[in-house]
């Protein structure tokens, strides 16, 4: 089994005690060798993702090219002076450009950047969050779990459809409460409509304490200045680190891979002296992004500064700004020397979506190809892996998500879907 697998002898071993647990079926020759098999394709590895789900989380988010030389970094080295300096200066003095903000900082995700300001911000006194805001995103991250986790108190305000600004400053001027900063939470994942009203940023910022804003899915800059073109229709209602910043939040939080497009990582941006003090707790250092990623950070931030997110091709871009740019008829033309190619297949219309909890509720016009009957299976079993969706019995590729790199994949499964 180990020779025709190629799979490590350790793996081999498992695998050969799982199967005799499984019974005397699955240790005939061709069960074991479907067991190793099936073990390789679970390995990580590249898939094509044509469900037009942008930032698809279980597909890794935001894709992004990487080049990195297997030699040491300068990573916490000043080169100027010869003496030890620090892995956030760089990156950090990136982001914060971008962001329009006086200093910014690096952790692991966005969950870690909420939890390390709250921490180093809160521990022990009273964070205000809107009941509309006391949420959970998904993938475990629920509002009052972090702020307990962080040391510091949640304090409830307003109601879960309405929160006013007489609500936080009523709150603060309790006698009995002790307020370290607003937490505001973009609710990404859902959306309260009716009779509703919010407090914005503006009105925030005229209290007296911090505002903190997790703005959640990292757009930097709402005209998107890196872009030819205006902004995208459907990222209007997004909020931006810039202009929530510059509306007048003390910090803004957000993940490096979501509208961003970068590796996983959390953004803390904002007042330099509160910048700071997140970087002298101790949780930073547990928080702290390893050099990979602040390479891969550094390259995107500076692809933003160059103007040099799109591209004609997908690599030398940045795949998610490629993908949320390619216009209708591109990818219509796409479309049709697929079908064309392949000798079979139909270009539909298909509706991508940005994913992740960004942008909830809008679509993005799309074309796709598509195949009779449901293949999902099948393409999963692919090299490379294809993860498509299927329509009313009808296999559906959406090509706003595929690197035009890997049409060829698309054209070599859609004949084998038609065989
Ligand atoms: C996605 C999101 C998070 C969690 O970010 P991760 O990078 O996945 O840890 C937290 N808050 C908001 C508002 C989000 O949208």
């Amino acid at each position: 089994m180990a020779a025709a697998s190629e799979l490590p002898h350790a793996v081999c071993v498992e695998l050969a005690r799982d199967a005799i647990a499984a019974g005397p079926a699955a240790y005939e020759p061709a069960a074991a060798a479907e067991r190793a098999h099936q073990y390789r394709r679970s390995l990580l590895a590249p898939v094509i993702n044509a469900t037009g789900v942008l930032l698809h989380t279980n597909l890794g988010r935001a894709p992004l090219a990487l080049t990195q030389s297997p030699q040491a970094t300068n990573v916490e080295f000043d080169l100027e002076t010869g003496e030890r300096g620090s892995r956030q200066t760089v990156v950090g003095g990136l982001l914060a450009t971008l962001c329009g903000a006086e200093a910014a900082m690096v952790v692991n995700n966005n969950a870690a950047s909420v939890l390390l300001v709250l921490a180093a911000l809160a521990n022990g006194r009273d964070v205000l969050v809107s009941r509309g805001e006391s949420v959970e995103i998904g993938g475990g991250f629920r509002v009052p779990e972090v702020i307990e986790q962080s040391g510091a108190r949640l304090l409830d305000v307003g109601t879960t459809n309405r929160t006013r600004l007489a609500d936080y400053s009523r709150a603060i001027s309790r006698r009995t409460s002790d307020v370290a900063l607003v937490l505001k939470v973009h609710p990404g994942n859902y959306r309260v409509e009716g009779f509703t009203e919010g407090t914005s940023i503006e009105q925030l910022a005229t209290l007296s304490v911090p505002i903190v804003a997790d703005i959640g899915s990292g757009l930097i800059d709402a005209n998107c200045p890196w872009l030819s073109g205006p902004p995208p229709a459907w990222l209007a209602t997004e909020p931006a680190a810039r202009q929530t910043l510059a509306a007048g939040a003390a910090l803004v939080t957000f993940s490096g891979d979501k509208l961003f497009g970068g590796p996983q990582a959390g953004i803390i941006a904002g007042r330099a002296d509160l910048v700071a003090a997140c970087g002298h707790h101790p949780l930073a250092r547990a928080l702290r992004p390893g050099i990979h990623i602040l390479l891969a950070l550094q390259q995107v931030a500076l692809a933003y500064l160059q103007r040099a997110v799109v591209s004609d091709s997908w690599d030398a871009g940045l795949p998610f700004w490629q993908m949320a740019t390619a216009s209708v008829n591109e990818l219509s033309v796409r479309a049709h020397q697929l079908v064309a190619t392949a000798g079979c297949g139909a270009v539909v219309a298909t509706e991508s979506v940005p994913g992740a909890g960004s942008a909830p509720g809008t679509t993005i016009a799309s074309v796709g190809v598509s195949t009779a009957g449901d293949h999902l299976a099948a393409l999963r079993r692919a090299r490379p892996p294809i993860i498509a969706r299927t329509r009313d019995g009808v296999t559906v590729f959406d090509l706003r998500t595929v690197n035009p790199a890997d049409d060829g994949y698309l054209v070599e499964a859609l004949r084998a879907c038609a065989s």
